[in-house]
């Protein structure tokens, strides 16, 4: 059996130390706030080379805040890209913005510029740049456009720990990053989570009172914001497990590798494409091909579990027939029947990736 995702062997790999971090937390009651959180907010800020991290909720609740930390005019354009996970654009939405699809590419799917630049207009605040799948965005041309038009980045890090675009970690490269640190992430908690990062301290104050009820002091309610917090287990729990990032991020590549050098020479496979500049953590890893359920249903049969990422492009969904982009001539829309992701994680032996790739090429007969 090759698993898509095996949270249980990763936790045998750090038992000792996880279940010491959650006793500590438990026998010192340091549940909300206290020292366990402001740790991890330290260590990942430095992981991230940034000067600010906020720990939240998770990275739906990071997205929203970060949006309306930077006050853009009500009812403004956020650009998103057409192929992420509905969060992305969410935020926009809930923050009281209107979400503006531009299209991904179709080597390494991330925004494509290009057709960003064609998307904006007067309205235009800001840009979405997800780094989808763990592959950064070309950020040099995309902060060049939003420097002309004077637009804002928030950059969606959910996908993306310890990804670097040109040697500089994701986080520290638009105004604002968001992070998410649900179970399945790169890095992930026991439960939600996730976190803002920034180098403006501005924004990050901002971004710390609207998650604490618009408060610094305890009962010095400045505005009127939410509650998204970290909490103290899952802050101690991601601690023991950022240490490991890089470790296991080693293994996504390494087995991302056996894939990309294994693969070649299956012609109805399009495989992802690293750009010379990224370093891509793979989060996901995922190919094209034409009948993607029937390889999907025939890798299920022989022990290989596999997933979609996203079986519908963001402009199709229902939530967003408003929009009217359902039928835009976008990659995105043309080729979310072909996506098929690949197992990858660092319980992945090169066994496992091998018997995906002997598999994939007995179905194709090659
Ligand atoms: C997972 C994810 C989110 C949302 O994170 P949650 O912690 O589940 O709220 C946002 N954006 C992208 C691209 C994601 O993959």
């Amino acid at each position: 059996m090759v698993k898509f995702l095996d949270l249980q062997s990763q936790y045998q790999l750090i038992k000792t130390e996880i279940d010491e971090a959650i006793a500590t937390v438990i026998s010192e009651s340091a549940y909300i706030g206290g020292k366990y959180v402001k740790k991890f907010e330290e260590e990942f800020s430095q992981y991230c080379n940034t000067a600010y991290c906020i720990g939240v909720a998770n990275g739906t609740d990071a997205l929203e805040i970060a949006i309306e930390a930077l006050d853009l005019p009500k009812g403004s354009e956020i650009i998103v890209p057409a192929n992420s996970f509905i969060a992305s654009s969410e935020a926009v939405t809930r923050t009281g913005h209107r979400v503006i699809f531009a299209d991904v590419t179709p080597d390494s799917y991330i925004l494509d510029v290009s057709d960003v630049a064609k998307r904006i207009t007067k309205k235009t605040s800001a840009i979405v740049a997800v780094h989808l799948y763990g592959h950064p965005c070309d950020m040099d041309p995309l902060k060049e456009l939003a420097s002309i038009h004077g637009l804002k980045i928030i950059e969606d890090c959910a996908q993306a720990h310890g990804a670097e675009y040109k040697g500089k970690r994701v986080g520290s490269l638009g105004d604002i990053a968001t992070f998410s640190f649900y179970p399945g992430k790169n890095l992930g908690a026991y439960g939600d989570a996730g976190a803002i990062t920034t180098n403006n301290a501005e924004l990050a104050e901002k971004s710390r009172m609207i998650a604490n009820h618009g408060r610094i002091a305890k009962y010095d309610h400045e505005f009127e914001g939410r509650n998204s917090r970290l909490d103290g287990l899952q802050a101690a729990i991601l601690s023991v497990k950022l240490k490991h990032l890089d470790a296991w991020t080693g293994k996504r590549i390494a087995a991302a590798n056996d894939y990309l050098e294994n693969m070649k020479e299956i012609g109805e496979i399009i495989l992802p494409v690293r750009q010379e500049w990224a370093k891509q953590v793979y989060h996901l890893f995922v190919v094209r091909c034409v009948n993607r359920n029937e390889l999907a249903e025939y890798l299920k049969e022989h022990g290989v579990q596999t997933g979609v990422h996203y079986p519908v492009a963001l402009p199709k969904l229902k939530a967003y027939s408003y929009l009217g982009q359902s039928e835009d001539r976008l990659f995105a829309n043309e080729s979310d029947g072909m996506l098929l992701s690949l197992p990858i994680g660092e319980h992945l032996s090169q066994e496992d990736t091998l018997k995906v790739v002997k598999l994939i090429k007995k179905y194709f007969d090659v």
